[in-house]
């Protein structure tokens, strides 16, 4: 990777500020139900605290409190919560850029500093350049470790990087690393799965992937436009009409350029949603009858389309796996892949992550991105400005060079 990261920076005596996602689940009682993210974080702060910093402060959104201060959504709990991990005391400040915070900080024995929440601000999402200064000011470099918030041009990931050189953390390269490497230099042959309910909101994924993969297996809602589009019965199944001539030049492109598409043929049926009692497996899907999940031909084809890959990238569900009754196409899917040796298997993002991680199979792949929105847009070819905003290494040398920030 040509970006800064935080293993060129040597930080002894430095002022780092670190823009991480603390954005955790909190119940009625403001206690943690997931601390996943705090955790994720120890990493790049072991990593920078180990070389003796001067301060490492630390800034994380929480929640969608608009612009203004909310009691509820106050970054405490998680100041608490991180200060057991790093086993040392951590300061926890009600503000981020108010004139005593800078004060509070330089008085301050802690090196391990938490600002308040940044959403409390509307400038932080309105990427305001005053905002993203006085963040700024508070330190010699800024580190990005926020994977989850790169697709947005926030003053906490791209505005503050106009005023301090900026590395990625530990997480942010572990991210860019696998993702980047698995579209753009794959190990081929090189298949994508993709699933989840819309075609619509993959159309740029798609369009991206067909200049890239060898194979795209096509599960989960998204199957019946496609199959539709082809002139066959999707009964009640999730359907998007009006994509019907996207979804034929797609399939016509995939001709074209060679990469082979894969379709669902068998299906898990029902009389609706909520109707499990009704369920079969069927080749067609009659009027009145939903397509809910892959069926076993399906699984055993796509099986055998994956037993060539050498890299795998998968996004979005094969069936409602949210139900048992409709989770068995997911699952298998997801134990395949675990099977496979010597393959990068990545998980991007959102309900496909979740559903990896249900299944108790997560640490068997490759890298599973943290990342639903950014990691999208990632596979979809385009620069997330908040990984576009970091220095490049050669910038950074010459910085060092001229001895000045
Ligand atoms: P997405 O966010 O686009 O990846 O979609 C994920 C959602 O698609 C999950 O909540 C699944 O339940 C849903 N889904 C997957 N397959 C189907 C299907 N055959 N019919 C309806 N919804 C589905």
């Amino acid at each position: 990777m040509n970006k800064l990261t935080i293993k060129d920076v040597s930080w002894k005596g430095k002022k780092a500020i670190i823009r991480v996602d603390f954005n955790v689940p909190v119940d009625e009682k403001l206690r943690i139900t997931d601390d996943t993210r705090i955790k994720a974080s120890l990493p790049t702060l072991e990593y920078i605290l180990k070389q003796s910093p001067s301060k490492v402060i630390l800034m994380s959104h929480l929640g969608r409190p608009k612009g203004k201060f909310v009691e509820s959504l106050r970054l405490t709990p998680v100041g608490v919560r991180l200060q057991e991990y790093l086993k040392e005391k951590v300061l926890i400040l009600d503000d981020c850029v108010a004139p005593k915070i800078k004060e509070a900080i330089d008085k301050s024995k802690e090196r391990v500093v938490l600002l308040e929440n940044l959403r409390f601000y509307k400038e932080e999402e309105g990427n305001d350049p005053v905002f993203a200064q006085q963040l700024a000011s508070l330190a010699d470099i800024f580190v990005n470790d926020a994977f989850g918030t790169a697709h947005r041009a926030h003053a906490s990931t791209e505005g503050i990087t106009h005023y301090l050189p900026s590395a990625a953390g530990l997480l942010m390269e572990k991210e860019i690393n696998y993702l980047d490497q698995a579209v753009n230099y794959p190990k081929r042959p090189f298949v994508v799965i993709l699933g989840g309910a819309k075609v619509s909101d993959k159309i740029l994924l798609i369009e991206n992937l067909l200049n890239k993969a060898d194979a795209i297996i096509i599960g989960g809602g998204m199957a019946y436009t496609f199959l539709k589009a082809q002139g066959k019965n999707v009964g009640n199944s999730i359907c998007e009409k009006d994509k019907l001539d996207l979804a034929r030049t797609i399939l016509k492109k995939a001709q074209e350029k060679n990469v082979k598409m894969e379709l669902s043929s068998d299906f898990a049926i029902a009389k609706g949603f909520d109707a499990v009692e009704t369920k079969r497996i069927s080749d067609e899907i009659p009027d009145g009858w939903e397509g809910l999940d892959i069926g076993p031909k399906t699984i055993e084809r796509f099986k055998k389309v994956l037993s060539t890959a050498k890299t795998v990238i998968w996004n979005g569900p094969m069936g409602v796996f949210e139900k048992d009754a409709f989770a068995q196409g997911t699952k298998s899917i997801a134990q395949y892949l675990a099977t496979l040796k010597d393959v990068t298997t990545i998980i991007g993002g959102g309900d496909s992550a979740a559903a990896v991680t249900k299944f108790g199979l997560d640490k068997a792949m490759t890298h599973i991105s943290t990342g639903g929105g950014a990691s999208l847009e990632l596979l979809e070819g385009k620069e997330l400005p908040g990984i576009k905003a970091l220095t490049d290494k050669e910038k950074y040398k010459e910085i060092e060079k001229a001895g000045i920030r």
